[in-house]
């Protein structure tokens, strides 16, 4: 095969990770990003993530070898299918794969097929019967809409009282259509690591793991965010770890997906609590996730572009991923306010000297006269690559120091929970 002409969906850090990647591959032809962000400006079509006519007409103009699709929202709405009727390549799950990240009920359902060790649950679709089952089972709980709520569905109820209310606020449809069913678990004591593999429906093969930083200040107090920061590889994960979810989660997953008749070709990404009893499976997510494809990006040294290749060709093992020793750490610098409304238009100056070690990766920046702009809750991912974890936490944070962006909201301890007592003692 010759070069590629490779189209990327999305808008976020997670795209221009992946553009700054396949950027370096010697087998690209050509990048588009559509929209994309300041980032990946020399890339960009302005093309939403949602216009799937348009990305199919575009793709289909262009002649596209491959298309990678950073976002659930088109992959729930079935672009994958979309491309393919039009005879087009693309990464990522059909809208059936899909479903694993879009209901939960769902998941859970695959989940009980594969028999997957995760959290005790039950679906209801009647408060009542909800707040009895809630009675029965006691505080802590966890309570969560059904469909996609762009990560706000979930609420962990550490007493009765928040878990009745939940019910309701759920029920009443607070979260939108996503709130018409309600999930009930068991609550899960543990840490959690987020592990993404690559899929092409049979063959999976894992990433490097990485730890998310999902509230908004520092502690893990707040409220829920998009994802604050990410490091890898975190210290509790251990390669026998890994051989055991590959094992018990990953590979019953693809086969019961494969029997289906629906299998799952793209980023697998398990959300994983480790607790005493060995790894049990909070969610399933179909895409790279965002901020981990940053660090996850960083380390990877193969060349993704013949990865995504053999996944929609049917022959990942015959690939083999190399990753660096490095750890990295990504800082997510957010507008003020944000998860809640937050400014948008705020100008940001960024440092000009380089360091190869250390990469801005742009979320929700724009270009307006010459001036780069925020224009979205997350803007910046600071994201450095050092020989440990304190040695990248300083580099991106040195980083993160020079950036002039007022305001700017973003947590000092990245990564700390990954250091042991005598590297940062808390
Ligand atoms: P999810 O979208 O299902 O991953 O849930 C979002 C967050 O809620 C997770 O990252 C966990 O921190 C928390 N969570 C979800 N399910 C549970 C559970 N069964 N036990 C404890 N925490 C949970």
């Amino acid at each position: 095969m010759g070069k590629k002409r490779v189209l990327i969906v999305g808008s976020g850090g997670r795209e221009h990770a992946l553009a700054w990647k396949l950027a370096q591959s010697p087998e690209l032809e050509r990048l588009f990003v559509a929209p994309g962000n300041a980032g990946t400006v020399m890339w960009n079509v302005p093309i939403s993530v949602q216009d799937i006519h348009g990305l199919v007409e575009f793709a289909l103009k262009e002649k596209i070898d491959l298309t990678l699709v950073g976002p659930e929202d088109p992959l729930s709405l079935g672009i994958v299918d979309a491309f393919r009727e039009a005879g087009l390549r693309i990464f990522g799950p059909t809208q059936a794969a899909a479903q694993l990240e879009g209901s939960k009920s769902f998941a859970k359902t695959i989940m009980e097929s594969a028999k997957i060790p995760t959290a005790e649950w039950q679906v209801f679709e009647d408060s009542d019967q909800a707040k009895n089952f809630i009675e029965t089972i006691g505080a802590p709980c966890v309570l969560k809409a059904d469909g996609l709520a762009a990560g706000k569905g979930v609420i962990v109820a550490m007493d009765m009282e928040t878990a009745l209310q939940s019910v309701d606020e759920i029920m009443d449809g607070s979260f939108g259509s996503a709130g018409k069913k309600l999930l009930v678990e068991e609550f899960l004591e543990g840490q959690e690591v987020s592990l993404l593999c690559f899929s092409d429906g049979v063959t999976a093969l894992p990433m490097v793991p990485v730890q998310d930083h999902k509230r908004a200040l520092e502690g893990d107090l707040g409220l829920n965010t998009g994802g604050m920061g990410t490091y890898s590889p975190p210290p509790i994960w251990t390669s026998e770890l890994e051989a055991t979810v590959m094992r018990d989660l990953v590979t019953p997953t693809l086969q019961v997906m494969q029997e289906r008749g629906t299998p799952f070709v793209g980023v697998l990404f398990l959300g994983l609590m480790l607790t005493k009893q060995g790894p049990k499976l909070l969610e399933y997510n179909v895409r790279f996730g965002d901020p981990e494809t940053q660090v996850v990006m960083k380390r990877l040294r193969t060349d993704l572009l013949p990865i995504l290749w053999a996944c929609t060709e049917g022959c990942l093992s015959e690939i083999h991923l190399e990753w660096k020793e490095e750890v990295a750490v990504c800082v997510v610098m957010a507008a003020e306010g944000y998860p809640l409304a937050y400014s948008k238009g705020v100008p940001i100056r960024l440092p000009i000297e380089g360091n190869q070690d250390v990469v801005i990766f742009h979320a929700g920046t724009g270009i307006s006269e010459g001036q780069l702009l925020s224009t979205g809750g997350r803007v910046l991912g600071i994201t450095a690559e050092g020989q440990t974890l304190q040695m990248a936490r300083e580099k991106a944070y040195a980083v993160v120091d020079k950036i002039d962006f007022p305001k700017a909201h973003f947590r000092r301890d990245i990564g700390v929970k990954g250091l042991g007592e005598s590297e940062f003692p808390l």
